[in-house]
């Protein structure tokens, strides 16, 4: 908790002495919930976010009869938590073997580093991993997965230039002839709207499909916290382009931006897989709802 703590430090440091100094005494009246609302949007939660939550919490002042601001704080706390908790749904990579995981996203909004990241987690638990470099447009992209792959000793299927969709095929077969666990496909950076790119990842999708009729078992959009607002609609124009099935946001550690899980839940709540606090292979955590808000509020 502490550690999570630590890797928030930036949205506590707004928004938690925001929250404290908000509920720290005076009385429940319309100033206050104008204020709160100023410091949910502060924080990225998005219009409709911060709307449901001032409507949830003064239902439930007015139920409850409440006149501290103490006690408004612990609905806050509760509501915020209700409403992110549909994103807490960890990813089971126990269904199949191998286990393919398709990672996609814009260009430096963290895919690759989460691959570093995804690897050490999963041969933390004792699974084995194989890598397919299918970011192919890059040889800079390609050569920074060979050193996660070395520093972390599992193979990358690679090829010269190439077609990113071969590689994730190769990959696949070689998994599998391989008895490997996780396969992490990782693609070149694209934005939605870029049309032709994104039919070249569909390629790469069905390709993974004709190499193992199950997979992809998870489509990974990897999301900078940073982009606030705009990464609620990454997730809508890749989820509605590809079919995304889980998320993982990085850069919560650099960013005040943390509010935008509400936005996220609200609008599209596809699972949070992961947060991403830091840049080391270790600065990744499964999302818990309670964890995530605890440490936002004390
Ligand atoms: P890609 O283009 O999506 O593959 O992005 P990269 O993995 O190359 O990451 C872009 C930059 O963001 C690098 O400098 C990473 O070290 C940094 N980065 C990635 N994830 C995190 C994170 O959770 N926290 C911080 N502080 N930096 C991160």
């Amino acid at each position: 908790a502490a550690r999570l703590k630590q890797g928030l430090t930036k949205t506590r440091q707004q928004f938690t002495k925001q929250l404290a100094g908000l509920f720290g005494g005076g009385q429940i009246d319309e100033d206050l919930y104008e204020e709160l609302e100023t410091v949910l949007l502060t924080a990225d939660m998005g219009v409709d976010a911060t709307q449901t939550l001032l409507k949830t919490v003064r239902d439930r002042a007015t139920l409850r009869e409440l006149k501290d601001p103490r006690a408004l704080k612990q609905e806050l706390q509760e509501a915020l938590t209700e409403l992110v908790l549909p994103l807490e749904r960890p990813l089971d990579i126990s269904t199949h073997h191998p286990y393919v995981i398709m990672m996609v996203g814009v260009n430096g909004a963290g895919k690759t580093t989460s691959i570093g990241k995804l690897t050490h987690y999963f041969q933390s638990q004792g699974k084995s991993v194989l890598l397919a470099a299918g970011d192919t447009f890059r040889a800079a992209a390609r050569e920074q997965l060979m050193a996660w792959g070395e520093r972390n000793g599992v193979t990358v299927i690679a090829q010269d230039g190439g077609d990113p969709a071969a590689v994730a095929f190769d990959a696949i077969n070689a998994a599998k002839a391989r008895n490997i666990d996780v396969v992490l496909v990782d693609t070149a950076g694209r934005l939605p709207t870029q049309l032709h790119l994104m039919e070249e990842i569909k390629k790469v999708k069905r390709v993974v499909t004709k190499a193992e009729g199950s997979a992809p078992h998870e489509v990974l959009l990897v999301l900078d916290a940073n982009t606030g607002q705009n990464a609620v609609a990454q997730v809508k124009a890749f989820d509605d382009a590809l079919g995304v099935t889980g998320l993982i946001l990085t850069k919560l550690d650099g960013t005040a931006k943390g509010g935008v899980i509400a936005a996220i839940a609200r609008s599209r709540p596809v699972p949070l897989r992961f947060i991403g606090v830091g840049e080391q292979r270790d600065d990744l955590r499964p999302f818990v709802a309670a964890d995530f808000i605890n440490a936002l509020f004390d």
